[in-house]
């Protein structure tokens, strides 16, 4: 990670900022991998290199096979409230509050840029707080759903009517939550899009790579977007937010 790119990713910031305008972060599971959370796509570590994600993740295995998808979202995510945020997501909010971000637009369900502090955050696949009835529609804690998997269920069924439940993540094959159209109006909205610790291989979101006016990469493997960036720093998130932050005197 060479600093004069840190400079630059930080000029382009106080300019954005001088001119009354802020930047829009849009995060990928690469931001929380420091805190322990495996991403998709990282070789040997991310998740698609033990399942076949339509076969888990899709609206398809949701009606199919429930049990699987169920399994999967136990056995990852049952203990999401343990992780921590790491510097990246600590830096994020401090960016926020120093006025250079206005809106965290991120694909992750982790809760972990709430829990750091982040006020305006978008979160455009979903979360893990809740779940709900395919049915009824009724909203359950999302633990409240694994506790019944892990209690040896085959899936979670709803305490009203008996039916299915659901998580509230976006799978394959569902629509795009209100969250999306919002996170899209601060992109076009003339921005610097600064994306962390994302492939840019999931659409639609990753159409605000080439959508945003001025944009800034910071991920350890290159993305799709690389060659439209005015800045690319190729490294951990963690550590340059934290750099990105002390340059700016936020830290
Ligand atoms: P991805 O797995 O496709 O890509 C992650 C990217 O982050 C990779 O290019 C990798 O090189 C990079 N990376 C990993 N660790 C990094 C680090 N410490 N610093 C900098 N870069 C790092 O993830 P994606 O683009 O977010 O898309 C896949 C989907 O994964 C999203 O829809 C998201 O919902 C889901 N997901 C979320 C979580 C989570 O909530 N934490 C975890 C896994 C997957
Ligand atoms: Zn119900």
């Amino acid at each position: 990670m060479a600093s004069d790119d840190i400079a630059r990713l930080a000029e382009l910031l106080r300019e954005f900022k001088g001119a009354s305008r802020t930047a829009t972060v849009l995060t990928g599971a690469g931001v929380s991998t420091e805190s322990g959370i495996p991403d998709f796509r990282s070789p040997g570590t991310g998740l698609y290199c033990f399942i076949d994600p339509m076969e888990y993740l899709s609206v398809r295995a949701l009606e199919r096979t429930p049990e699987k998808l169920w399994k999967f979202f136990a056995d990852s995510y049952a203990a999401a409230a343990d992780y921590q945020p790491n510097a990246g997501h600590a830096a994020i909010a401090k960016l926020e509050e120093a006025g250079y971000v206005g809106a965290v637009v991120t694909q992750n369900i982790d809760n972990l840029h709430q829990r750091a502090g982040s006020r305006n955050v978008l979160e455009v696949h979903g979360h893990l707080r809740t779940a709900h009835c395919t049915a009824c529609g009724v909203t359950v804690p999302f633990t409240s759903a694994t506790d019944q998997v892990l209690g040896g269920a085959p899936v979670p069924t709803c305490a009203e009517c008996g039916s299915l439940i659901r998580p509230d993540v976006v799978l394959f094959g569902d629509d795009m939550p209100a969250d999306f159209l919002r996170a899209s109006e601060a992109v076009r909205s003339g921005s610097l899009l600064l994306v962390v610790g994302s492939s840019l291989e999931v659409s639609p979101v990753n159409y605000f790579a080439f959508e945003a006016e001025r944009l800034a990469i910071i991920n350890r493997s290159p993305t799709p977007a690389d060659r439209r960036a005015d800045v690319v720093i190729h490294g951990s998130a963690g550590d340059a937010l934290s750099s990105l932050a002390a340059e700016l005197g936020v830290a």
